[in-house]
């Protein structure tokens, strides 16, 4: 069953009250269809600042393109998704009505969104270094300098300080992997999604990977969504774990209600299902 958090007037944001404590993320109404297909089905959601968010479900069921629609990589049928009170898809113009946004908004609203993928999706030809320090200076305009400093922060943050030069064919999966990371810090996003980011790896490489996403998790209010399939990492990282299954939250809860207490059948056939 599927229990809408928040009342229909708040699809309006005029109504909105700046002084009103708003969720960081926030997903109303929104379907997603490929074709015939609809992926997400009146999806709600609301992701409050500093939360972490585990998503668990089926593979089909939409996880991935629920990260996909939040990081803009794939529009949407209806429905709104904001990122710190704002449309992803909208803004408003100079009597208030919403209209589509244009680039400069778009590409301002993506900003507070940062993503690590499955595969780590790293540029080949470029050193740790040169792959953390890219976007800052291309997008932010950051200096070289500026983007270098920031850059070996976060890698020694991942624990990577002596890998700086390696080229990612000279590094493991989980070293990737940890330069993605950092390479999604370096545009210092508001919200951080990580999708199944241990499933190509080999298990031995999965504890290091998710050590850093711990600690981060612990040293920053950093927001965090992810969707994994590690149950236990699910447990005892996230404060609320969401049940995805046909392209809604069919249940949703602290860990300890969902891992020990599903309340719905499907949720239980799954957890025994992969348990
Ligand atoms: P999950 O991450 O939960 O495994 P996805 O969000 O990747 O699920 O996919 C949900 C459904 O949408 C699947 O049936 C998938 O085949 C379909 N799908 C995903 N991306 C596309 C696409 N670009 N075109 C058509 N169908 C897609
Ligand atoms: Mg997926």
């Amino acid at each position: 069953m599927n229990t809408p958090m928040q009342s229909t007037d708040t699809l309006n944001p005029t109504t909105q009250q700046p002084e009103q404590t708003q969720p960081l993320v926030r997903f109303a109404g929104v379907t997603k269809r490929y074709g015939e297909l609809t992926v997400l089905d009146g999806l709600d959601l609301q992701i409050e600042e500093g939360e972490k968010v585990a998503i668990i479900g089926p593979s089909g069921s939409g996880k991935s393109t629920l990260l996909r629609v939040l990081m803009t990589l794939e529009g949407i049928d209806e429905g709104v998704i904001e990122v710190d009170g704002e449309p992803l898809t909208h803004m408003p113009d100079a009597s208030g009505q919403l209209v589509p946004a244009n680039a400069r908004h778009l590409r301002r609203v993506r900003g507070k969104v940062g993503m690590v993928f499955q595969s780590f999706n790293l540029f080949p030809h470029m050193n740790a270094l040169q792959n953390v320090m890219e976007a800052p200076v291309q997008v932010l305009g950051l200096s070289k300098a500026e983007a270098r400093e920031r850059a070996e922060e976060l890698l020694a943050m991942v624990g990577l300080e002596d890998k700086l030069e390696h080229f990612p064919a000279q590094l493991s999966g989980g070293q990737q992997q940890r330069v993605a990371i950092a390479r999604a810090l370096a545009m210092r996003p508001k919200v951080m999604l990580f999708d199944e980011v241990t499933s190509a790896l080999d298990p031995e490489l999965c504890g290091e990977v998710l050590n850093v996403i711990r600690r981060l998790g612990e040293a920053h209010n950093l927001t965090m969504l992810m969707v994994t399939h590690q149950m236990g990492f699910a447990r005892e990282f996230a404060d609320r774990v969401c049940f995805f299954h046909e392209g809604r939250i069919h249940e949703q809860g602290s860990p300890d209600e969902l891992f020990n207490n599903p309340r719905e059948e499907r949720t239980r056939e799954f957890l025994s299902a992969v348990n």
